[in-house]
C-alpha cells in the first residue's frame, strides 16, 4: 500500500521535526489541535523518512 502524503505539519510542543505522511505513528500521536501547518523550519521526522524509503 502506498503511503499517503499530507501537507507538512509540526507541533511546537514536541521534538523539533515535521511530518509529511498520514501513516506516521509519531505524527499521529500529536493531538489535532496541537498541529501547526508547515515545516516550522524543522527537519523531517525520522519515521516519515523511513516511510518515504518504503520501510
Ligand atoms: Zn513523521
Amino acid at each position: 500500500m502506498k503511503p499517503k502524503k499530507v501537507k507538512p505539519y509540526h507541533t511546537d510542543e514536541e521534538t523539533e521535526v515535521y511530518h509529511i505522511y498520514k501513516e506516521c505513528t509519531v505524527g499521529n500521536n500529536i493531538e489535532k489541535e496541537n498541529r501547526q501547518k508547515g515545516t516550522g523550519g524543522y527537519r523531517p521526522c525520522k519515521r516519515c523518512k523511513e516511510i518515504q524509503k518504503g520501510k
